[in-house]
């Protein structure tokens, strides 16, 4: 299909400007030249901005256009981004995909095909660090969804530590393999596949580069998924390789940050924010885990300083989706493999964590259908709770 104007600007009204609004709105668009499958866009910024910001916005706009085009089956050549006006004059030129090779290449292009048709969203849980609990916050999103009458997937591409076999309870289920592609686990609502059922529990899983990729793969394209509203992806911690994967594989909706409100998991939750942006994935929003603690005599305690990754959240202008308080009941349920308990006030330690955990659906599915609306998608998904 030939390019056109209107998809192009559509696209480009799912990039943020530092005036607040997007490229649209902001009226920064002066120009937009097609030539076949070329792009020539010109922008113009009413705050000055410096020159990274202006890379990073024209590396937005790229992928944006890229990923819209992906969805609407159109090819896209070069794409030449200038910023006229301003203080800083700044151009750059995007080859098209199948020119770049590398990983920060085109995720999603057009000369991929969808390996996951069926799949409305595909959402990943990431995290700066270890143990902020990220996928205690992926299972329970995952079950929340499914309780709100979605169809839900949940994959464990935490390849390096898979946590689901314990926190889903799937310690005396078999994996059944059919016609040579696995069959996900129907758990709590959800349906998960976990490398934990596929390799010896206390055994250390190493991987190299090309290993990790090969395993996460195999873990998304060998599952027999069916059609799903929701497919959750529980990240491993940090920077590494399953990401990278992550991004050129699939067609994500976007990232969720998991993040404890500490200055030092901070740290790390905005490099792991700045690799989704880096990857052309749009973060959703950040949760803040283990934001106060509910003492027996009623009391809320600040322990980690409550509000921290909020204020983060915040400073780097992204949607705050919601906060969990340390919970032992969380804690134990999750040992215990029935994370369904974490919504009844009676097995959950009272009114808070469903309450937390209920909101924190509720915010995060209206970012994902804010987002896929943005993105050009075809049906938002609306909560039916
Ligand atoms: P990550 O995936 O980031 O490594 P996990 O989700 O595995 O972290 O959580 C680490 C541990 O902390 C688990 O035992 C989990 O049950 C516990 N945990 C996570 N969040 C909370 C919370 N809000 N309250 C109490 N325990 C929690």
């Amino acid at each position: 299909m030939a390019l056109s104007k209107e998809n192009i600007t559509r696209a480009l009204t799912t990039v943020d400007t530092p005036d607040g609004g997007d490229l649209v709105t902001d009226g920064a668009l002066r120009s937009l030249e097609i030539r076949g499958e070329d792009l020539s866009i010109e922008l113009s910024l009413s705050a000055d901005a410096g020159r990274e910001t202006l890379q990073q916005i024209a590396e937005q706009t790229n992928g944006a256009i890229r990923r819209h085009a992906a969805r609407t089956g159109d090819r896209v050549g070069r794409i030449r981004i200038g910023f006229v006006g301003g203080e800083s004059t700044f151009e750059a030129e995007f080859p098209p995909a199948d020119d770049r090779g590398g990983p920060s290449g085109d995720p999603g292009s057009a000369a991929q095909p969808n390996p996951l048709p069926g799949v409305k969203h595909v959402i990943a849980v990431g995290a700066g660090k270890g143990g902020v609990g990220k996928s205690t916050v992926a299972v329970n999103l995952a079950v929340g969804l499914a309780r709100a009458g979605h169809a839900v997937g949940l994959l464990d591409g935490d390849i390096y530590g898979p946590s689901l076999p314990t926190m889903l309870g799937l310690g005396a289920l078999e994996q059944v393999v059919h016609e040579g592609e696995l069959q996900p686990y129907t758990v709590h609502g959800v349906k998960a596949i976990t490398l934990g059922k596929l390799v010896e529990a206390d055994k250390p899983l190493i991987w190299r580069g090309p290993m990790a990729h090969g395993a996460f793969n195999q873990l998304i394209t060998r599952t027999r998924w069916g059609e799903l509203d929701h497919l959750i992806i529980d990240l491993p911690p940090g920077t590494g390789d399953v990401p990278l994967t992550m991004a050129q594989t699939l067609r994500l909706t976007g990232a969720v940050i998991v993040c404890t409100p500490q200055r030092v998991a901070q740290d790390d939750a905005v490099r792991a924010v700045r690799m989704f942006q880096q990857l052309n994935v749009e973060v959703l929003g950040v949760v803040e885990n283990m934001s106060f603690f509910i003492g027996d005599d009623g009391k809320e305690y600040d322990i980690f300083g409550r509000g921290g990754a909020e204020q983060m959240a915040q400073r780097l202008g992204l949607p705050f989706l919601g906060a969990i308080p340390i919970n032992t009941a969380l804690r134990a349920n999750g040992d215990a493999g029935d994370p369904t308990r974490n919504f009844d006030p009676s097995t959950a330690g009272g009114d808070a964590l469903p309450a937390s955990l209920e909101k924190l659906v509720e915010t995060f599915n209206a970012q994902v259908s804010l987002a896929a609306l943005k993105q050009g998608q075809a049906t938002p998904t609306l909560s039916v709770s």
